[in-house]
């Protein structure tokens, strides 16, 4: 079951728009059990359309085609349909009388632009769109089904649940695809891949592996694809069960889980504090914990110790240590964390300071450096990171990586 996407435009390709109808209709397919194997983005241009067509036809089950449906002279999608499956222009009476009825309920006057929004090819299918004015068109070639929606996404989404979605359920029952996160932190790409080629080796053929890195953080996603249901979701509990005997240390969550909101639930199924002291990262943290909701019950509250007075003056890190180490240093970092402990009184504290970039650095400490540090009633624990030259790359990955060090202090892992 092959579908492709074709997303018609000027914006789209010059990145006025971005292209979300793509990513949506992806989705929903993907849900049906489609393998959505192209997406392509092209121009209210006649010759492109035809063309694009003709490549995609007899080549994929379905074509989902958005865009190029308004009433005024740019969009020429309908026109060209028309020439590519040999039929003519008609009104829809039903169209008509549903636009009609529109304009008379919000009191508009009707003009020929209008009117022509009624007109569809002859020989497609008309899709109701109540959510807007030009309807949705299902036509069938060379096997292959092609359905032309509108671009505002309202509107294609309207048609896809009223009648696109319906539809294909019915004419395409036999495939199901699962998809299983498993959320992991502490290695990069390429080593992951190595402890777990042996696993990758031996998984069924329904079971696909795909590797989804962002800050560090990355998602193992397997996928399965299949008619029996039952089977598929045994298959995937396996393996995930596999994967959490061969790297347990690396995994904190699943499916789509943030960090912080790992973080966050072990904090309350101990019921434990949290405080935080940044420097670098500016309250970045703070933010994260705090975007989960339900936060309250175990964040405490922030210093953002940005310069060192405040780091010397609310934070207590002595005048002596900023002198001697510099604030970015393991001796500062530290005293951070139990200055902000003992003042906030929570039963772990958090805290950062490091060289964001793009300047500041300096041989000893070059940018990207980071300091971060963990305290709690047991002790205090500190780690010195390098990262590259982009400051807000480098401010994501310092806090996921100081959600990190809290997360391995609390589960002791
Ligand atoms: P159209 O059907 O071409 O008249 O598109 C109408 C509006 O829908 C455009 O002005 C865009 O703002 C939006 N739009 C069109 N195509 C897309 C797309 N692929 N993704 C998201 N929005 C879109
Ligand atoms: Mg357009």
């Amino acid at each position: 079951m092959k579908a492709q996407i074709i997303t018609i435009g000027d914006e789209l390709l010059i990145g006025q728009t971005v292209d979300t109808n793509s990513a949506w209709i992806g989705a929903e397919l993907s849900k049906l059990g489609f393998d959505v194997c192209r997406r392509i983005s092209i121009h209210d241009r006649r010759e492109d359309i035809l063309n694009t067509l003709a490549e995609v036809s007899g080549k994929s089950d379905i074509v989902l085609i958005t865009g190029g449906l308004g009433p005024t002279s740019d969009d020429i999608t309908k026109q060209t349909l028309c020439e590519f499956f040999s039929t003519k222009l008609v009104t829809s009476r039903e169209v008509l009388d549903m636009i009609e009825e529109m304009y008379k309920q919000r009191n508009w006057p009707m003009n020929e632009n209008n009117r022509r929004q009624a007109e569809v090819p002859e020989t497609c299918r008309v899709l109701k769109n109540a959510a807007g004015t030009a309807p949705g068109m299902w036509f069938e070639k060379d096997k292959t089904i092609f359905v032309s929606m509108p671009g505002v996404p309202q509107e294609m989404k309207y048609i896809m649940y009223e009648n696109v979605i319906p539809e294909l359920k019915k004419r395409f029952s036999s495939q199901l695809i699962i998809h299983k996160n498993i959320m992991t932190y502490g290695i990069g790409e390429s080593s992951l891949a190595e402890i777990l080629k042996g696993f990758e080796e031996a998984l069924p053929e329904e079971i696909k592996l795909a590797y989804l890195p962002a800050y560090g953080i990355i998602k193992l996603r397997l996928t399965a694809t299949g008619p029996d249901k039952q089977l598929l979701e045994n298959l995937l509990q396996q393996n995930v069960r596999k994967l959490y005997k061969i790297i347990p240390e690396l995994i904190y969550g699943e499916d789509e889980e943030l960090f912080e909101a790992a973080v966050g639930r072990l904090l309350k199924e101990r019921g434990t504090t949290v405080c935080t002291a940044e420097s670098c990262t500016g309250g970045k943290i703070a933010s994260m914990l705090t975007s989960i909701p339900g936060s309250s019950v175990y964040y405490k509250g922030s210093v953002i110790a940005y310069d060192n007075s405040v780091k010397k003056n609310v934070l207590g890190v002595s005048a002596g240590t900023l002198e001697k180490h510099g604030a970015v240093s393991r001796e500062t970092v530290e005293q951070m964390a139990v200055g902000a402990r003992k003042l906030l009184k929570a039963d772990y504290s958090l805290a950062t300071s490091g060289i964001a970039g793009p300047d500041g650095g300096t041989e000893e400490k070059p940018v990207g450096t980071v300091w971060i540090a963990v305290s709690s009633e047991t002790g205090t624990r500190a780690l010195r990171l390098r990262y590259g030259t982009d400051r807000v790359t480098n401010i994501n990955r310092f806090s996921v990586a100081a959600l990190h060090l809290l997360w391995k202090e609390i589960s002791g892992r």
